[in-house]
């Protein structure tokens, strides 16, 4: 019997999921290998960070989306390895894959862009565990600060988020809820004024890649919720306890994030090939490699040089369908088309009853209304009905209380901080 065609999908991000969906009719062998058992709704990643949702709430397993879906199998593994010539993926756990067609949609990585003290220093927010041990440290610095007030400086309850884009200000705006209406309330004996939430944006505006009059929007809520913003001065440096920005002056805190840049998932280098902006794939018009027709990358570790497109969901969800239909049409015999992209807008949540919402024909909400479409969307790509009720129940109690449920904090959760050791 004929061996069937197999694909072979790194990552079951959005760009993933969406190529192994869309070859569910196909007689074809799919296996979708992820480092995680889970697929992470990266979106709500500052909702785990800021105790308004627990992380189970946000990811879901991977075996589970493809319970139904009998042309896949999933292989938890990270890929050390990927051999072009001779069509195989290596694995760090079982036996090699070979491939018919591979489809590389490992996503992003943070990006320091070499600024002294940050990989040491800062938490990041990019998958399910930063976000963890960025909640447990700040709940945790809390209870150190609780449990002894003379041996914490004034500063350790201050945060720094390092970064203006979507990610800082919906981070810095949740850590301020956190702040005054939660641990205010948790903690009576500590003085919540010490714990400043300072947003550093090194352009000269908030929400670069939205209106003006958005990123505007975004700095006068904050500013008026009690955040700090400051635009127009990079961060120079982190150390342990402060982050000097280049106008030299020096911010003292206890927990800084840097949410300012990614680059590709290093795994981009495995294929050998010249990489673009960001240390991107370079795919040509319908998301192939070139030269290599039966490679494709999808997502945030792509770039098509000539138009390049933003890492967010959207681009990786449609090139996962367009490539899925590319393995179709090549496997028909004919000439597989070219991804076009269809823009269908920014939305940016800057807190409780405010968001802004950007569609790609100009429409501009805001408010309100911005926030109940960030709300809509959110739940509406969020994956699994169980997800989808937890979190609507979730949001609709700490919306009502201003209560947070998971900020549950083990010995074990208690983390001295990226770069700290031990004892
Ligand atoms: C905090 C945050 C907030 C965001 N907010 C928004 C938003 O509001 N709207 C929006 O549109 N976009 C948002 N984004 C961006 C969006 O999440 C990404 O653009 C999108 O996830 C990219 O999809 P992808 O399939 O390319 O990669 P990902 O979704 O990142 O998936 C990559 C997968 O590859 C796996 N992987 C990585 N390396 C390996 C390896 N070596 N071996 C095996 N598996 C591996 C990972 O575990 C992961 O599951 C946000 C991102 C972050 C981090």
């Amino acid at each position: 019997m004929q061996q069937r065609h197999r694909v072979v999908v790194i990552g079951a991000g959005f760009g993933g999921l969406a190529v192994a969906r869309g070859l569910r009719d196909e007689r074809i062998e799919i296996v979708v290998v992820d480092a995680n058992n889970f697929h992470t709704f990266q979106p709500l990643l500052y909702q785990v960070a800021t105790a308004g949702l627990g992380g189970d709430e946000i990811a879901y397993a991977v075996r589970g989306i493809f319970r139904r879906q009998r042309n896949v199998t999933f292989r938890m593994a990270r890929v050390t390895a990927i051999d072009i010539a001779t069509r195989t993926v290596e694995l760090s756990a079982g036996p090699p894959l070979a491939y018919d067609t591979l489809i590389v949609a490992a996503g992003a990585v943070s990006n320091s862009f070499g600024t002294p003290g940050v990989d040491d220093h800062a938490f990041t927010l990019k998958s399910l565990e930063d976000s963890v041990a960025l909640r447990n440290h700040v709940l945790g610095t809390f209870e150190a600060v609780a449990a002894d007030p003379t041996t914490a400086s004034g500063s350790a309850l201050s945060v720094v988020v390092c970064g203006g884009g979507p990610t800082g200000v919906e981070l810095a705006g949740g850590l301020m809820e956190l702040f005054d209406h939660v641990l205010a309330k948790d903690f009576p004996r500590i003085d919540i004024g010490t714990a400043r939430v300072v947003l550093v944006e090194a352009a000269d505006r908030l929400l670069a890649t939205f209106a003006p009059k958005s990123g505007a929007r975004a700095e006068r809520t904050l500013t008026r919720r009690g955040v700090e913003v400051i635009t127009g001065a990079g961060v120079h440096s982190v150390d342990a306890t402060s982050v000097l920005l280049t106008d030299g002056r020096r911010i003292e805190a206890g927990t800084v994030v840097w949410t300012a840049g990614v680059r590709a998932n290093p795994l981009a280098a495995m294929l050998g090939m010249p990489l673009g902006r960001g240390q991107r794939i370079v795919v040509g018009p319908d998301l192939a490699v070139p030269g290599h027709p039966e490679v494709f990358a999808i997502g945030d570790i792509a770039v098509d040089a000539d138009t390049p497109l933003p890492q967010v969901a959207q681009p990786a969800i449609q090139g996962g369908r367009h490539v899925a239909a590319q393995i179709v049409r090549r496997l028909d015999g004919r000439a597989t088309e070219p991804f076009r992209y269809h823009d269908k807008g920014s939305v940016a949540t800057i807190g409780r009853h405010d968001a802004v919402a950007e569609l790609s024909n100009g429409f501009r909400l805001s408010g309100t209304l911005g926030w109940l479409a960030w709300l809509g969307l959110h739940i509406l790509y969020l994956m699994g009905f169980r997800n989808r009720v937890n979190v609507v129940v979730n949001w609709t109690w700490n919306y009502f209380t201003y209560d947070r449920a998971a900020r549950l904090l083990t010995e074990a959760d208690v983390d001295p901080g990226p770069g700290d050791e031990a004892e």
